[in-house]
Formats: structure tokens, sequence, C-alpha cells
């Protein structure tokens, strides 16, 4: 037992003074107030809503930790198999409420702050988002955490304590602004570790010695030390006392604050400096969603994280005192997206340089412990490093990279004697002008399986980027995870009302932790009552969305409209420029009508959100036109309630969780084949909302899955855009009349001065319309049109809504994982009950 490992002397009074961890009101209450007297140092007549938050959220952090505790060291007595899940984004979100929900205490914290004077969604608001993240991806990492705590999976995730997590977003006279987001002045979410430590090297030389037992062995010496420090966040899973960690590095000088020699010789500046340049390493996060940009700093960021996370599995290996062939069976490391590669060659290093294992034995452990989930086929997404910034900051690494390679290229030469340009084309090191490491394809190398995230982009990186590496494994080795969401935080959170209905109807909460269970709605459906309680907490989350708008804009917008909704990061390939184009089109058509024809027309509310990426100029001026075009529309009194254009400024997790559940329709438009699998779509649906969307990414299972009548589907399909983009260059290419008439308005001057958006209209007229803008422009409106009518029968509609919920079981991050957990980590949940 746990307890045993207390020596047996002592054993009585640890066992005495056990934390009593609050159950009830009053137990709150207790804790709320002694943090506020005593950690926070106020009283009663100084707290104000950011002191009952930070007294509330401490409160809830020791209830986490002592559950943290047990999980850890039940975990450890069991000995069983753990999985590490690399991140180098976790977009977290809040953390209190849903701390709170996981752990079946928001009701007694609501009533106890009651008492105390607060009203819990204030309280909540309080508190700054965790945003080490840029979208998708990050998002991703964060509903596995919480999926991963509520099926008891013995996991621990692995990522960077960023000290500027993404910036926040400023709209300025219609122009993003970005603005430093400096999280950490207070964050009772984490633990600093300052005892787990680890020296990390960079730089330096190889040399090549004779050990004791006259092996040639390699050296890394030289080169500068950094130290890696240890920050643990507590991951609660609902409904089970199982508490994972996430364990976050901050990078600081080696050796204390300075160097006290330099100091003492009156060197103070440099000693400083010093200091700075090591904690410039987890300082801020890259803010560049799918797409790379080979810097120096990020190479660093990225050893950092992966040397520092690798020497704590391996030491926590170490502790049982297992043989390394045995390695794989009690460690499985995913690697989300290739930003985790380096740990690949640093797994190798270690067992060889510093453990003494022959390169085939390490390398069979390697390969067994490491999966790779690809997340994207865009071709400025994947990353490469030239060799000579690894080879200057990594020496031992780019010789490890090259032998690996070799050894790999042996075998290619033998299976497929006579294609050299096959090596050419798998080879890990790819002979461009500048020399680059193809990370991708050292983390297929290094992996026993790889998975894309939908089975689209699943099948298409087997036939495209991918598709030698196929011919060389095997089908075996590629497979595919479909992405999903945690419904905990992405409808019981977010949406309470609703999922507090879904409840009546499904026998519970139950379907929270088994999502399949909502299929019991369908039987509901003809149910008047059922649906007319469905419209009105729709209705409601409208309303708040409003209000939010009204505060963040000044813009009032009619609750009763089509609220048509575009949120994620802004990008050419996901297209919000078609939406905007779109949105021009609807006005120029109303403008165009007669006022008794106008006033038969849908109002709708075109709802614009998400972050351009600083150096993104185009997609920087997709943002400029949706708030010209508002400024415009929105004061434009011949159309009214009929149309209003609203840019949300930064869009982040906590804005989400008001945005989804208030969506008619949502937009999720990406060029067929260039969305890996998009998870808000998953989001919406799920909130009662329909989609309008491409045949792209999880759109097409969350088709197959609520059915065809249930989606608003349009556009090209991804096989036919090769075909298209090579007519577009080579052929002739004629611009949609309809979309021509939009450019048209643009230079006119309509929405401000023409050359602005020059460059936005130049993409699809003159530069070969590399997204398909105009191609799918007619289908869009179509569409379009199809959603307007389609509303106006608002019991259908409604029909509509409930059903796509009732199917969207599939789609829970609890499916996922258990996926990951069968076919590729091959570990298995420790079951546990709540005493
Ligand atoms: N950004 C934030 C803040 C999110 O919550 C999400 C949620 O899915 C995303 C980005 C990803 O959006 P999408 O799947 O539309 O790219």
């Amino acid at each position: 037992s746990v307890e045993a490992s207390i020596p047996e002397p002592q054993r009585e009074a640890w066992q005495r003074n056990q934390v009593a961890n609050f159950a009830n009101k009053d137990g709150f209450e207790r804790e709320v107030v002694r943090h506020v007297e005593t950690t926070l140092a106020r009283s009663m007549f100084n707290c104000d809503e950011v002191a009952a938050y930070s007294a509330t959220s401490l409160a809830f952090r020791d209830r986490l930790i002592t559950d943290w505790n047990k999980t850890q060291q039940r975990q450890t007595f069991r000995d069983t198999k753990r999985v590490y899940y690399l991140s180098l984004e976790f977009l977290m979100g809040r953390a209190l409420d849903n701390a709170m929900l996981n752990v079946g205490l928001k009701d007694v914290a609501k009533d106890g702050l009651n008492e105390l004077g607060f009203r819990i969604e204030d309280v909540i608001k309080q508190e700054h988002d965790a945003a080490l993240g840029n979208g998708g991806l990050g998002r991703l990492a964060a509903c596995f955490l919480d999926s991963l705590a509520s099926l008891n999976y013995p996991a621990w995730g692995y990522g960077l304590r960023y000290r500027y997590g993404i910036f926040k977003q400023e709209i300025i006279d219609g122009y993003q602004v970005e603005v430093p987001d400096y999280w950490l002045d207070f964050n009772p979410w984490e633990f600093p570790r300052h005892d787990v430590n680890v020296d990390i090297q960079f730089f330096g030389h190889v040399n090549k010695t004779t050990n004791a037992d006259g092996k040639t062995v390699s050296v890394w010496e030289g080169g500068e030390i950094v130290q890696a420090v240890a920050y643990d966040v507590p991951i609660p899973g609902y409904d089970t006392p199982t508490t994972n960690n996430l364990r976050l590095w901050s990078s600081k000088a080696s050796g204390g604050e300075f160097d006290f020699q330099k100091f003492n010789n009156g060197d103070y500046e440099s000693s400083v400096a010093d200091q700075q340049r090591a904690e410039t390493i987890s300082a801020v996060l890259y803010p560049n969603d799918n797409l790379e940009r080979g810097k120096e700093l990020r190479l660093k960021q990225q050893y950092f994280w992966v040397a520092a996370s690798l020497y704590d599995i391996v030491r926590r290996f170490k502790k049982s005192k297992r043989a390394w062939r045995e390695f794989p069976e009690q460690v499985a490391i995913q690697l989300n997206d290739t930003h985790p590669t380096l740990a690949i060659v640093e797994l190798q290093r270690i067992l060889i340089d510093v453990e003494g294992l022959e390169w085939d034995a390490a390398w069979d452990i390697v390969t067994n412990t490491f999966g790779y989930t690809n997340h994207t086929v865009l071709p400025e997404a994947l990353e490469k490093w030239p060799v000579g910034l690894v080879q200057h900051l990594l020496p031992r690494h780019l010789q490890i990279i090259y032998d690996i390679n070799l050894y790999f290229l042996q075998k290619i030469e033998k299976a497929f004697p006579n294609d050299r340009d096959m090596l050419r084309r798998v080879s890990i090191i790819e002979e461009s002008q500048i020399k680059m490491v193809r990370m991708a394809f050292l983390a297929i190398v290094g992996s026993h399986k790889v998975n894309g995230v939908a089975e689209l982009h699943s099948d298409l990186i087997k036939t495209t980027i991918f598709k030698d590496f196929v011919q060389i494994y095997g089908p075996d080795k590629f497979t595919n995870v479909t992405n999903g969401i945690t419904p905990r935080r992405w409808l019981h959170q977010a949406n309470p009302r609703l999922s507090e209905l879904i409840a009546s109807k499904c026998g519970g909460l139950e379907f929270l932790k088994d999502l399949t269970l909502l299929n019991k709605l369908e039987q509901h459906i003809g149910d008047k009552e059922f649906r007319r309680e469905w419209a009105e907490i729709k209705y409601a989350n409208k309303v708040r969305l409003a209000k939010h708008i009204k505060d963040a804009t000044g813009v009032t917008v009619n609750p009763a409209s089509l609220f048509d909704i575009q949120v994620k990061r802004i990008h050419e390939y996901k297209r919000q420029q078609l939406n905007i184009f779109g949105v021009i089109h609807r006005y120029l058509t109303l403008k165009a009508m007669k006022p008794e024809e106008r006033k038969k027309q849908l109002p709708r509310v075109s709802i614009f959100g998400g972050k351009a990426a600083p150096g993104y100029w185009m997609a920087k001026q997709i943002i400029h036109l949706i708030n010209a075009v508002g400024a415009v529309v929105n004061k434009d009194e011949d159309i009214g309630d009929l149309l209003k254009v609203i840019f949300l400024e930064d869009y982040n997790v906590s804005k989400a969780e008001i945005i989804c559940p208030a969506s008619d329709i949502s937009e999720h438009i990406s060029t067929a084949g260039t969305e890996a699998s998009g998870t808000s779509n998953m989001k919406f649906v799920l909130n009662g909302g329909l989609i309008i969307g491409t045949c792209d990414g999880a759109n097409i299972e969350i088709t197959r899955e609520i059915g065809e009548n249930n989606i608003f589907l349009f556009g090209n399909l991804a096989e036919d855009v090769e075909d298209l983009r090579h007519a577009h260059t080579y052929g002739s290419h004629t611009i949609d009349s309809d979309l021509d008439k939009v450019f048209d308005e643009i230079e006119k001057g309509t929405f401000g001065t023409p050359h602005d958006f020059g460059a936005m209209i130049g993409a699809v007229r003159n530069h070969g319309d590399y997204y398909l803008v105009s191609d799918d422009f007619h289908s869009y409106m179509e569409t379009h049109q199809l959603v307007d009518e389609s509303y106006r029968n608002q019991d259908e509609w409604i029909a509509k809504c409930i059903t796509s919920v009732a199917r969207m079981g599939f789609f829970t991050s609890d499916r996922c994982i258990n996926e990951y957990g069968e076919e590729i980590w091959n570990v298995e949940p420790l079951p546990v009950e709540r005493n």
C-alpha cells in the first residue's frame, strides 16, 4: 500500500494528520476566509472580487494537490505504464470553473461565495486565461489532458512555461495591434518545484575518447548550460480523484540568479545579461499557427524542453530498477506535431552516450517508445532546420541524426535497389542549397506509429507527403485518430443550461462520461415542450453574446437575428476572405432591393474573431477589411438589423465558451484538403448550432455521423483542387461574376481606401487564386441562401439541431484517448474509487 512507504515509527503521526479536503459549504467558506486572511494577508474589509477569486482558487488548488499526491503515489506503487504527452502548446484557458465542475463542488462554491457576498460568475471572470498556445493544436492538447485524467490514465503532459502566452489582440482603427500577454502576476494553479531542475547544455563540441572497456565513446563538452526548473499544474479528472500532472519547464541561468564570480569582479552588467539570456528561452510563445519560421531561439526552446522532459522521464524509469529493454513497456511518449522530434535523438543519445547501450538495442527502445501525430499537409508548416544551425547548437545531436539517416538509407537501398531517386526523396537530410533536417521524416523513422487527425487528413498524408514511407514501412505504421473535444468544458461548463436539459432527457449527467448516451435525445425530438426549452436556451445564449458584443464593440445586435459565426485563427486557407466577400455580396443585394422586398429578408449578424500572426500581412488585411465593412454596414440606416458585421477582438478560450453556445450557424470553410481536422466545428455542433462547411477535415466525419440533411456543405472536393489550381495558372481563369461585383465595390472605395485591400483581390484575380475563393464563391452563396430558407422554418431547424447533438457522441476526446491508448500507447487506465 501507499502508506507502507512511510517508515513505521512516523507513520501514525502522518496518518493522524492527513489533510481533510473540504466537502461542503462551511468547509469551503472556512478555506476561503483562511486564504484571504493568511495567504493573501487581506481581511473581509478589503476583499474585492480579485481576492475572492484568488482565495477560491487556492481553496480548490489545495484540494487538487492532495488528490494529485495520492494519484502520483498510486501510479508509482502500481508501477504501471505511463503516457507522456509532449506538446509545445497547451491552450488551457481558465482553470477555476473547470476545477469546480470536475470535482463536483461548483454548487457548494456558489452558495459559499454568495454567503460571503460574491456572485460566482463575477469571481470566475477574474481569472486570466492560460493561453500557452496558438489554436487548434494547443487546445487539442488541453482537451486530451482532461480526458486522460477523467479516464484515469497514468499520464503527464510536458510543455514550456512561457512568461508570455499568445499576444492579446486589440483592434485599433480596424487594425490588429498586438499587446504582450503577461499572465503570471498571480497564478495559483502552478506549483514551482525548485528542487526539480535539470541542467541543459547547448553549443560546445564533441570529443571521441576510449572508455574503461576500450570502447570508443562520444563526449559532448563545452558550450553553455541553462537550467530548467519544473512548474507543476494539477489536472483534475471529471468525477474521479485522479489528478494528473502538467509539467511546464521554465529557464533560468545555471548556478543561481547571476554569476557571482563576474559580479564580484565588478562585471555586474554581463552577469545580469547571462541571466537574462537564459530566461529568454522560455519567455515567449511563437505566435505562428501553421507556419514555421526557422528561428534559432525556437530550436533552443524545443531542445530545452525536450531534454528536460526526457531527463525527468528517464529518472522516473530508473527508479524502478528495470532493464532498459523494458523502457517501452513502461513509457509511451506522444509527439504532438514535429516540435518535440528532437526527443527521439535525445533518447538515443542518452542510451548510447550516457547509459552505454549498443546502437541497435538503443534504437529499438527509441522507436518502440515514440508515436508521432501529424497536424498538417501545408508545405509552409512542415518543420525543417538548417543543418548548420543544428550543428552549431547541438553538435552531438547532428551526428546522431546523420547516423540515424545512414542506417535508414542503407535499409532503403537494400529494399529498393535501383531507386536512387527514392533515397533522395526520403532522406532525413534534404540536399538543397542550404542543407536541411526534415523533422517530419525524422519523426516517422523514429516512431512506431504515425497518425493523422481526421480520416481525410490521414488518407492525404499517406498519398502525398509521406507516400514513400507507406511503401517503405507498409500501411500499418500509419493510422488515423480523429480529433475530439472534452464535453466537460465545451458543453457542461460553457453551456450549463443546455447540459442540464440534456441530462434531464438522457438519464442524468452520465452522458458527460459516455457521450454516445446523447443518442437518447432523438426520442424526444417530437416533444414540443422540449423543443421550446431548447430554443429558449439558444436564445438566452444569444442574448448573453449580444451583451458581450455591445460591451466590447458598442454595436447593438438583435438576438432574434440569425447568428453566423466564424472564429478561429485568421488564415488564407481558412478563408475568412471568402466569408467577408460573401457578406459584402449580401450587403449589395440588400441595398439593391426595394424597401418592401427588403423587409421580407432574414436579419443576420456576421460575427468574426481570431488572431493573425504578427508577421502575416495578408491575414491582417483580412481583419482590416472585416472591420471596414462593419464600419459601413453597421451604420447604414437602409439596412438596420438586416445585417450587422462584428469583429470580436482577442478571441481566446474563455471567449469561445461564450461564443460557441450562441451560434445558429458557424463557418468551417477551408479550401478542401487544407484543414487537417478542425475542432471548433465539433464545439459548435455539440452546442446546438448547425454548420456551413467544405468537405474538409472532420467536417466529413461530422456529416457522416449527423446526416447530410443536417449540415450545409458546399464547394469543390479535395480531389479536384490540384487540377483547378493547374487550370488557374495555365488555362484561362475567369472570376465568378458576383465576386467580380464585390471586388468592383471594394475598388470603388465603398469600404475605405481600395489600395488597402489590393493584395486580397489580386490574390484571386491575378495570382492564381490558390485557395479557390472564386471557384467556391457561387456554391457558397447558394448554400447561404439555403441556410436562410431553412432557418425560417424554426421547428425544422431546431429538430436538425437536436438530431445533430444526439449524434455527436463520437467526437468526445475520451474516444480519441481510448484509441491512442489501445492502438498506439498500449496503456491501460488505473481505475480508482472516490473515497
Ligand atoms: N482557438 C481557440 C481559442 C479555440 O478555443 C479553438 C477551439 O477549437 C481553436 C482556436 C480551434 O479552432 P478551429 O478548429 O476552428 O481552427
